[in-house]
């Protein structure tokens, strides 16, 4: 391809998706000035690119310093020494849009907001693909944009890059304009790579900025500065082309939605399906999407149910905003059901919105750091036994619930008091349920 033959681009950071752009531009005919602080990942390009730190090399005429989203350019050297330059500070995202123009019809949907971002792309993802679209998941969601053949358009219609992009992304990204995006909500997370919270805002309603005017939008509606967002740009575009997400339409059709559950995860069906329908997807095939997805791991997952107990790892709730609603999933009946398994390392303090649904809470089984101020904030409204480490309070959990009731870990906490990352907590969640009930009688 010809966007970056022939120009100068610096590469900051080869993990995975860095390692790909980096590739990308070399097969493009760029000129790579890759880094990483591990020589192992710089190993991987040696001999194609030249192996140098751009904090240390003079940066005059490079076109554009790729960084990963994981480098918190707020507070890194970086910044200054791009801007002393004046070199675009870009990402992998910026490079795919940077060459759009040279890939076969397609559309691109962009995901964002504090949580539901993974959940609603690989919503979108099975959607377009029941549909028999050409479509493909890629960002945030762990799956590199860059380095892959391009998507080809099929009978059932153009191509369809789905994807998650998180404030990081969108903070280096410039002229992405996606034909189709969602904002699902914005709610205090990720403060420590930002001023305020108005700038953590401010960083996600830049994914609509870019977009023209006739481009869709669909925003939540549960937070003022979604609201905020959505009202700007209502202002700014025709009728129709920034809406409000609805799950009260989703609800009323009454599907069985087996990997959906929970009212948020209504919302991220109801953005799911104004995206899908936005690129002419019929409701016949959405509402099978809606009832064949599996969901993905870590998020509301059913390990299963044992001796009428139903396990529930959602470990990647690392705020109170995404623990809430996973609170507000089980209603009483007519006793609490929920043996809530919360703690680890926490973000904020307080307990949040999870505080309106401590009704439906039977006990809290505290972990980790958080453990001893978490069981403070809940007692007496909820009966607590304090456990530090998670294996204990998946014992003691299960020893209490009865029949009809919920082991849920929905944390509300990041894992790096413990654990390595949420996915291996969760994991860990899992096989211990596995093993403790023998796994499999269902
Ligand atoms: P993200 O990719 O934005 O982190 P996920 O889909 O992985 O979002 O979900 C993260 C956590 O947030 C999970 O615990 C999930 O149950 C919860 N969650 C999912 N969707 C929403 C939503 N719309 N509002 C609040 N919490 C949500």
């Amino acid at each position: 391809s010809s966007a970056f033959s022939g120009k100068n681009y610096a590469v900051l950071g080869l993990a995975r998706s860095g390692l790909a752009a980096a590739e990308a531009l070399l097969a493009s005919g760029a000129n790579v000035t890759a880094w990483d602080r591990q020589d192992v990942a710089r190993d991987r390009l040696a001999g194609r690119a030249i192996l140098a730190d751009p904090l240390e090399i003079d940066l005059t005429g490079f076109d554009g310093l790729v960084v990963s989203p994981g480098v918190p350019i707020n507070s890194h050297p970086i910044t200054a020494r791009a801007a002393r330059f004046g070199v675009p500070l870009i990402g992998d995202v910026e490079l795919f849009a940077l060459a759009r123009s040279e890939l076969p019809p397609h559309k691109v949907v962009g995901i964002t907001g504090t949580n539901g971002k993974s959940t609603t792309t690989a919503l979108v993802h099975h959607i377009l693909e029941t549909a028999g679209l050409p479509a493909r998941m890629a960002g945030n969601i762990g799956l590199p944009i860059m380095g892959r053949d391009p998507l080809e358009p099929n009978d059932a219609g153009p191509g369809v890059y789905v994807l998650e992009l998180s404030s990081y992304q969108i903070d280096l990204t410039r002229s992405l304009a996606c034909e189709a995006a969602a904002l699902l909500n914005i709610t205090p997370d990720h403060l420590d790579r930002y001023e305020s919270f108005d700038h953590y805002a401010f960083s996600k309603s830049r994914l609509f900025a870019m977009q023209g005017s006739e481009q869709f939008a669909v925003f939540g509606v549960d937070d003022a500065p979604t609201r905020a967002v959505m009202a700007a740009e209502r202002a700014r575009r025709p009728q129709g082309c920034a809406i409000a997400i609805d799950p009260d339409a989703i609800a009323s059709m009454q599907g069985d939605w087996p990997s959906l559950q929970g009212p948020h995860n209504l919302e991220n069906a109801a953005a799911a399906v104004a995206i899908a329908a936005r690129l002419g997807v019929g409701a016949d095939i959405w509402r099978k999407a809606l009832t064949s997805f599996t969901g993905l791991p870590h998020r509301m997952e059913r390990v299963g149910e044992f001796g009428g107990v139903l396990f529930i790892n959602d470990s990647k709730a690392t705020n109170q905003a995404s623990t809430a609603p996973a609170l507000a999933a089980f209603a009483p009946d007519p006793d609490p059901r929920i043996h809530w398994i919360v703690g680890g390392l926490a973000k904020e303090d307080g307990l949040g919105d999870c505080a309106q649904h401590l009704g439906n809470v039977a006990a809290a089984y505290t972990i980790g750091e958080a453990g001893p101020r978490f069981a403070e904030l809940l007692e007496p409204a909820v009966r607590v036994e304090r456990c530090e480490l998670l294996c204990e309070a998946v014992q003691r959990a299960m020893a209490a619930a009865k029949p009809g009731d919920v082991v849920l870990l929905s944390p509300a906490c990041a894992s790096f008091d413990q654990f390595l990352d949420y996915e291996k907590r969760g994991e860990h969640f899992r096989s211990m349920v596995l093993a403790l009930t023998g796994g499999g009688e269902a």
